[in-house]
């Protein structure tokens, strides 16, 4: 009886979280412990924007300086239990950026690394300040650059998941179905080698697509290559956290998923995905 009370209660764990410090996210990470144990989210793993020297992207990350202060707000919530808490971080991949995280990523020890692609060439492809540049621009072509950048991110080996794998539709600027599947295919078959998961991320239902990443196509073409799965919520304020996962867990088990990666260390295990109806509220 105990035993089923308890998995009555297992949900989805939360491995895209941000903090205050990427100048964009808001609330206390005490507040966003509290939603995740309102949501029974079993492990709650901060991933907030990388820092990056040279200038990259210094308004939506964390100032190196900074990131003494990051380990500050996170180190001490890992006495929690309930929920577990993790130690991670979304870097960014972009060409030129490599020596650096290199070198960085290896200085610290992070539980988690999560990889994620937001520049193509000079363009924030995901940042509402140049949404305009997509109305003009090639998309096809802005997509393909975006996928080849992922899969030189996996070729790397220096991440542990794929951050929101189609983020370039996040506005609604889509190719036709098929040809995302024809440039996504290469970049999943290099995550597969790389023995990465890609994330089922739930912020495309806050964004105009109104889509969890990845589509439900890209989520079954990951399923064929043996590619695992964690869950984010990419909250940006506590009240994001667990969102809307119950609509992710349904996603991924249609996409014949049956376990979640979970990470310690930077070392992944699995664990069964929870019942649909028993998820989070
Ligand atoms: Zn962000
Ligand atoms: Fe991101
Ligand atoms: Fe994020
Ligand atoms: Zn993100």
């Amino acid at each position: 009886m105990t035993r089923k009370h308890t998995e009555s209660r297992q949900t989805l764990s939360d491995y895209h979280v941000h903090t205050s410090l990427c100048h964009h996210a808001e609330g206390l990470t005490s507040e966003y412990l509290d939603q995740a144990r309102l949501k029974n989210i079993p492990e709650l793993c901060f991933t907030d924007h990388a820092p990056n020297p040279h200038g990259y992207d210094p308004a939506n990350r964390m100032a190196l300086d900074d990131f003494a202060a990051y380990q500050a707000m996170i180190r001490p919530l890992q006495k929690s239990e309930s929920p577990r808490v993790l130690f991670g971080v979304e870097a960014d991949y972009y060409p030129g950026g490599l020596d650096f995280l290199r070198q960085w990523l290896a200085a610290h020890s992070f539980d988690f690394v999560l990889g994620s692609v937001h520049y193509v060439g000079d363009w924030g492809i995901d940042s509402p300040a140049e949404m305009h540049r997509w109305r003009t621009a090639d998309v096809p072509d802005a997509w393909r650059k975006y996928f080849l950048l992922l899969a030189d991110l996996a070729d790397t080996h220096l991440f542990d998941a794929v951050g929101h794998l189609d983020l370039p539709k996040k506005f609604g600027f889509v190719p036709p179905e098929q040809d995302i599947a024809g440039m996504a295919g290469p970049a999943l078959d290099r995550i597969a080698e790389a023995g990465m998961s890609i994330e089922v991320n739930t912020a495309g239902l806050r964004k105009p697509i109104g889509e969890i990443y990845p589509s439900p196509l890209l989520l079954r073409m990951a399923r064929e290559r043996g590619i695992t799965i964690c869950f984010g919520s990419d909250a940006h304020k506590p009240g994001e956290v667990g969102f809307e996962f119950p609509a992710a867990l349904r996603l991924a088990r249609e996409a014949g998923y049956t376990h979640a990666a979970r990470y310690s260390r930077r070392r992944r295990t699995l664990v069964p995905l929870p019942e649909a109806a028993a998820n989070n509220p």
